[in-house]
């Protein structure tokens, strides 16, 4: 095979893109992974790591989960704190019961280490060939090829796999944009050192202010002493503030009943940076005559927690299984690219449906008040939390207005 004709080509080497490839790596094909940036790179995000991204490192061939226990830089976190728009806290384990040596069932780690964990699996792969600070900048179809250009090659391949993240140039050459901001949320974050009143087993804090909701400020304990710290708001709610969202996490920071005591001595380290999530309210096309998209580009965040580093993950896995029996039966017509879609259905639909009516539910700050204030006096309640938590089926009780109405009466 000439050096520019692939299988498989994947713009964007996240997690989303990597997934995909280490997944169908090792199965005959020839696959080009073309990468804008150079690694270790930079990438703006509050970087928890939930059981979600653990389940798919565990499926990945190569022993890449005993890898990731033991080689990336990460803080263990064994759980969430909530805190309610009155101020009260609530802690909600993901597990009941630790048994002595099992792995924590969350992480935090930076997505510089995370991304080049799984971005440096790729360099051992002979099958994979990396084209690494190079951007798509062209894609084209013909009745047999997806032909890709970068700046600085021009490749064929038997399809394309765009895993390019949110501003996605690959879902903008192929569906266009979406026509509207409506599904877009707007995240900040910064590392800062200093920080006080952390949960000694690294819980994860969601801190709903009444300003932000249904979005919520963020804690998350790093590395090397540091939380990761911001806030992510609805994009429309950030079009009507009349400050930028810098002087907003400012302000918070250095004024807000909830948060100020905490960052009294709090120092930044480095800065407050500002990204888009694209949330999974939104069910674009995924997928089309020798074309898919992956992660961020398909719009895979979760509209109630902003999470996304997981689900995207998933679309890498599904499209590897799916891909796997396109390139064994020489098909990649939309029709049966409709597998893709399907796949992600079975294993995320129910999830996003939930999430997003939890979202709707999250702007009123009387409901979190109630949660919050009953699952603080009642060890039931609060176990059901852990549950719902860690549980698809039992988080669809949370979007029951029945729920609601029962805590009233608790
Ligand atoms: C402020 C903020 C906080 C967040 N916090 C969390 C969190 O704590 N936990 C969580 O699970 N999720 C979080 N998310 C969401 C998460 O960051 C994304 O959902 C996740 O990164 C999606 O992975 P991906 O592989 O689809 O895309 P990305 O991680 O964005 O990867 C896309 C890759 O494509 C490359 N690329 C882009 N354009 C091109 C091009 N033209 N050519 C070649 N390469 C290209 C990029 O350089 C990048 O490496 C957060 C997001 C934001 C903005």
């Amino acid at each position: 095979m000439a050096q520019n004709q692939y299988d498989l080509i994947i713009a964007g080497a996240g997690p989303a893109g990597c997934t995909l490839a280490l997944n169908l790596s090792g199965r005959g094909l020839r696959i080009a992974v073309i990468e804008k940036d150079v690694f270790p790179r930079h990438k703006i995000c509050g970087d928890a790591l939930s059981g979600k991204v653990l389940n798919v490192l565990k499926r990945m061939p190569g022993g890449v989960y005993a890898d990731f226990l033991r080689d990336a830089g990460k803080v263990a976190s064994w759980g969430i704190r909530f805190t309610a728009p009155n101020g009260h806290g609530l802690d909600v384990p993901f597990v009941q019961e630790r048994a002595p040596g099992t792995p924590p069932p969350g992480y935090v780690c930076r997505r510089e280490d995370f991304d080049n964990f799984l971005f440096q699996r790729l360099k051992l792969c002979s099958d994979i060939d990396i084209f690494e600070g190079e951007k798509v900048t062209g894609l084209a179809f013909t009745p047999d090829a997806a032909l890709v250009e970068t700046g600085i090659r021009a490749l064929t391949g038997k399809i394309v796999a765009g895993a390019d993240g949110v501003h996605s140039v690959i879902r903008k050459m192929t569906i266009g944009d979406p026509p509207d901001k409506r599904h877009f949320c707007v995240g900040i974050r910064a590392y800062y050192k200093n920080v006080t009143g952390l949960h000694p087993d690294n819980f994860i804090e969601l801190i709903f202010l009444k300003e932000l909701l249904p979005g919520y400020f963020w804690i998350f304990p790093s590395t090397g002493g540091l939380v990761n710290a911001g806030f992510g708001m609805m994009h429309e709610q950030v079009v009507k503030l009349g400050e930028n969202l810098n002087q907003v996490l400012n302000r918070l920071v250095s004024s807000h009943p909830l948060i100020a005591p905490r960052f009294r001595n709090a120092e930044i380290s480095g800065r407050a940076e500002a990204h888009s999530l694209p949330l999974a309210s939104f069910h674009p096309k995924r997928s089309g005559d020798r074309f898919l998209l992956l992660g961020d580009a398909a719009f895979m965040v979760d509209p109630f927690s902003g999470e996304g580093i997981g689900n995207a993950m998933g679309t890498g896995e599904i499209a590897a299984s799916v891909l796997e029996n396109c390139f064994r039966i020489n098909d990649f017509s939309a029709g049966e690219l409709l597998k893709f879609e399907a796949g992600i259905g079975r294993r995320f639909s129910q999830e996003f449906r939930t999430t997003s009516v939890m979202q709707r539910l999250a702007g009123s700050p009387f409901l979190f008040n109630l949660v919050v204030d009953k699952a603080r006096k009642n060890k039931n309640l609060r176990d059901l939390l852990t549950s719902m938590f860690t549980n698809e089926d039992m988080k669809e009780k949370l979007t029951r207005p029945g729920f609601y109405a029962g805590l009233l009466f608790k």
